[in-house]
Parts: structure tokens; sequence; C-alpha cells
């Protein structure tokens, strides 16, 4: 037996990507952890395996882990890391479970790493920003901030979490005022593939500061993120309904506010075609923001005249509103995301609606529990242009080109059987309206990353120079490659 096993270790150390190799080292990493860690290690069977193992948004996430490590800080982090990097075992990090992308933050076979019990939250002694621990949802973040009368940059769905979000930029209520979450980020404390803790920051690690700012998860596990605050103790927010047979009128709204949404930089829209097979229904809905006590606002005017099937927008704060709108986007059904990116204007509206309509009704109208969308996410110059003048990002969006309109397509179903159909379709719709949009001379280049389906190329339409930049970054913090090789799932600057 001990003769077997030294053999084994002889063949993996020169060749650690045959399977049996990984499976020993997976099985080494998770029985060595237990015994380090006892509680914090769990296996198939474990209550905790399966609460973090379906700590997802959706069933598409749920994979087979051959163990879950939950870690209690960064030190358990890591310990965890040197292990793994050691044994060269496979593993993934999970934080809020809200990218719908199987296996980027879960895997089969290997160790998840899931950040539920990282749920550090301090404001600063002066107020000016909190730091907050990457197992922390949205409206946790927006709970703790409340009694202050402040707010920061997050999700516009309170179960989101928080590191995800902000590793692929974050779009906020308030980005059209404050650029993307992560250009809000002053601090990061990252685990590295060493296992050193080091805080990054404008001034030590800066090019590591970077590229956490929109590079994703090539680079470390984030334990801490240190994240501006603004005052925002009311704000106005809600949701309106409206008939398709107001395409006319929801249309030039969203057009108008996609050119002009600078005008009043504390107004801010998700204006969505939502479609329920079921119903055979399509309405449009919208969600409209505006950060202030005064809600009759003329940035919000040409949607909130169109009559409505349903409206709830009204004086409110941040955390009460998305803890509303939980129930509206709950977890527990399959899901699909892909996105598009289109120049602010009608004629692209025009081309995405038409599309998206008619292709959904013809082939995949009788797909059991469907519903289909398109939110149409206006990002004006003043977004851009704060990102800029906070020190630069890595997505380096092209500030000339702007207005933008970047598009996220959601599919949800609830029968497995219909993976394949419905990712398929997504593939062949966003194809479609892309090659539309592209002859119309109405494509644009960026692509957000927290909204992208399998296979969309994201890092290649960052700003000239910075993938080249990243890759560089990453091998400087990573040589070994632990977080591309060892922890495959997530967007990655050198996959
Ligand atoms: C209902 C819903 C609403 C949304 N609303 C918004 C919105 O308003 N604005 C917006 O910008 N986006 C939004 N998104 C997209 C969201 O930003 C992404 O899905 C994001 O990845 C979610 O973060 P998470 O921590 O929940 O993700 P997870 O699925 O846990 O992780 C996403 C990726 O980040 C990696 N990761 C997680 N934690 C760490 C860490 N600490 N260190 C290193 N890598 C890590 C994972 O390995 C994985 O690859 C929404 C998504 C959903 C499903």
């Amino acid at each position: 037996m001990r003769i077997s096993t030294i053999l084994l270790a002889a063949v993996c150390s020169t060749l650690p990507s045959l399977t049996l190799c990984i499976d020993n080292a997976t099985t080494q990493a998770c029985n060595s952890l237990k015994l380090i860690f006892n509680t914090k290690l769990f296996f198939p069977g474990d209550a905790n395996y399966t609460s973090e193992n379906e700590h997802f948004w959706t069933p598409t996430d749920y994979l087979s882990p051959a163990c879950v490590f939950a870690p209690e800080g960064a030190s358990d982090v890591s310990a965890a890391v040197k292990f793994l990097s050691k044994l060269r075992a496979t593993f993934a990090v999970r934080g809020g479970g809200h990218m719908p992308i199987p296996g980027y933050a879960n895997i089969d076979g290997g160790v998840l790493i899931g950040l539920t019990n990282l749920r550090q939250i301090q404001l600063s002694e002066d107020k000016s920003y909190v730091s907050i621990g990457p197992g922390l949802r949205w409206e946790e973040v927006y709970d703790y901030l409340e009694p202050y009368g402040l707010i920061a940059l997050g999700g516009r769905v309170g179960s989101v979490g928080v590191p995800g979000l902000l590793l692929g930029g974050g779009i906020s209520f308030y980005s059209n005022q404050y650029g993307f979450a992560s250009d809000n980020v002053i601090a990061y404390e990252v685990v590295l593939a060493s296992g050193q803790i080091v805080t990054a920051n404008s001034t030590q690690y800066s090019d590591l500061f970077w590229a956490l700012k929109g590079g994703g998860n090539s680079f470390g596990i984030v334990t801490r993120f240190d994240l501006l605050t603004y005052s925002s103790p009311t704000i106005c927010a809600g949701i309106t309904e409206i008939p398709s047979t107001e395409k006319g009128a929801f249309l030039s709204a969203v057009a108008n506010f996609g050119q002009y949404g600078d005008a009043d930089s504390k107004a801010a829209v998700i204006p969505s075609i939502f479609m329920l097979g079921s119903l055979n229904l399509t309405v449009y809905t919208s969600a409209l923001f505006y950060d202030g006590t005064n809600c009759s606002q003329s940035a919000l005017a040409n949607f909130t005249a169109i009559p409505s099937i349903m409206n709830t927008y009204g004086s409110t704060t941040l955390a009460a509103y998305v803890k509303g709108t939980d129930a509206l986007i709950a977890d527990g059904t399959r899901q699909a995301f892909r996105v598009m990116s289109s120049f602010a204007n009608a004629e692209s509206l025009e081309i995405v609606h038409d599309t998206f309509v008619e292709m959904v009704t013809t082939e995949i109208w009788n797909i059991t529990g469907l519903q289909a969308s398109v939110a149409f996410q206006p990002v004006t110059r003043n977004f851009i242009q704060q990102g800029i003048s906070k020190g630069g990002n890595p997505q380096a969006v092209d500030l000339e080109s702007a207005p933008y309109f970047w598009m996220v397509e959601n599919f949800s179903w609830t029968d497995s059987a219909d993976d394949d159909r419905i990712f398929a379709f997504a593939v062949e719709v966003t194809a479609v309206i892309e090659g539309k949009l592209e002859a119309a001379g109405q494509a644009a280049k960026y692509k957000y990353m927290n909204d992208a389906g399998l296979g969309q190329q994201i890092f290649q339409n960052y700003g000239p120079g910075n993938l080249v930049k990243l890759k560089a970054i990453r091998a400087k913090y990573d040589p070994f490659n632990v977080y591309t090789d060892l922890m495959p799932g997530g967007w990655k600057v050198d996959g």
C-alpha cells in the first residue's frame, strides 16, 4: 500500500494532469483539510455540504465537489490555498453564488471553498468607507449602512453576492453618478497563490489593485473589500409594468434615457422586455430609481407617463427597496444569461426588441416554465468618466462612442431536460441580434463580464493593451497558475 502511494506520488509529480493524480490530490486535500479544520470541512452526506453546494441562485450551478471547505477568515483561506497548491488539487471559490454559469463558482470532484462565513462588516471611523467580507450579500451591506444614512455601490438585487459583482465591475443604481461599483473600491485584502495575504490599494500592489477592478478571479481570493460610502438616506424607487400595446412609448422612453441619461445622473432605470411562455404574455417592466427625496423627476417622466398595469415607484430607502424585490427574483429555477452591447439609440433598441420577441415566440415558447427577458442597461458618458477620474480600470470602456446599452438576456425554465435547448437558443438569438446590430453599424465592443454566458468574449473587448497587461499581472502574482489551472471556474485572463 505504502509502495503504491509512493509510486503514485512519483508518477504524479511528473504527470500531474492524469485523472488518477487529480483524484488522488483531491482526496489528500480533503483529508488534510479535515484533519486541520475539522468542523469547517464537509463531505457528501453532511447537511453543511448540501447547504454550501446549494448556496447558488440556480440549480444549474449545483455540482458534486469532493468536499466543501468553509473558512472563517483570511488565514484559513491562506492555509487552504497553500495545501491545494502544493498537492496540485483542483478547487472552486464561491461568494454569493449568483453567476449562472455551471462550473464558474463550483466544481465536480474538486474542493469547493464556500466563503459564506467571511461575514465581517465595519464602517471606517470617519465613515468614508466600509470594509466588507466576501460572504455578504448586498442587502446585508445596505441594511448595515442604512442607520447612518449611507450607501455603497453594489447590486440592484439584494441577494446578489458582494465579491463576484465587484470583481467583474458592478452596475449599481448609483453608477450614473459614481461609475462601476469597483471604481469605488479603495483597497482589497487578497490571498495570493503563494498563500501570502496582502492589501492592494493605489500605493501598494497597485498593479494588482487595478487588475481586481474588473479582471475577475485570476489573481487571488479576495477576503475583504474597502468600498467608498455616499450619503443617500432616502431614495425614490420602484417597478412599473407596462402592457405590450405601449411598445412605441416604452421604446421611445428607453431610447431617450439612453441618449440623455447624463442630464440628471441621480436617475437610473432598468427597462426590460419580459416574456412569459405559459401565459402567452409579453410586458415591459422598468425599475425606476432616483437618488433624492422628490420623486417627481423629469428624468423619469417618460416612463411614469405611460399607462401602467402596476407601478410601485415611490419614496423608500435602498435597503427597503432591494428587500421588496427579492421575492420577484427568487432562487431555485434554472437560469442562463447572455450579454450584448450597442450604441444607445432607437435603431438598436428596435433591432433587439423585434428580433428577440420574434425568435423567443417561434422557437422556445413551449418550454416548461419559460421566462425570457432582455434588460437594457443605459450606460452614460458620466458612468465611464467616473472610472477614468478615479484612477482607471481594466475595462477602459471607450468614452468617445458612449452612451451605450449593455443588455442582458435572461432565460429561466424549470426542467433540466430543456437545458441544452435553452443554451443553444441563447447562443443563436444572441448571434442573430449581434449580426443585425453589426450590419446596422450599431454594435458596441465592450461586453460586461457579470452578465455574460459561457463562451462569450470578455477580456478581448477591454481597452487596448489591457488584456496583455492583465496577463502579465496574473503571471507576476501567480507564476504557477494556481488560480487558472487548479481553479478552472470563472472568467480567466489566461483561459
Ligand atoms: C438576480 C441577479 C441580479 C443581478 N444584479 C446585478 C446588478 O444589479 N449589477 C451587476 O453588476 N450585476 C448583477 N448581477 C450579476 C452579478 O454581478 C454576477 O452574477 C456576480 O458574479 C455575482 O456575484 P456572486 O458573489 O454572487 O457570484 P459567485 O457566483 O459566487 O462568483 C462569481 C465569480 O467570482 C468568483 N469569486 C467569488 N468570490 C470570490 C472571491 N472572494 N475572490 C475571488 N474570486 C471570487 C467565483 O469563483 C466566480 O467565478 C446579477 C445577477 C443575478 C443573478
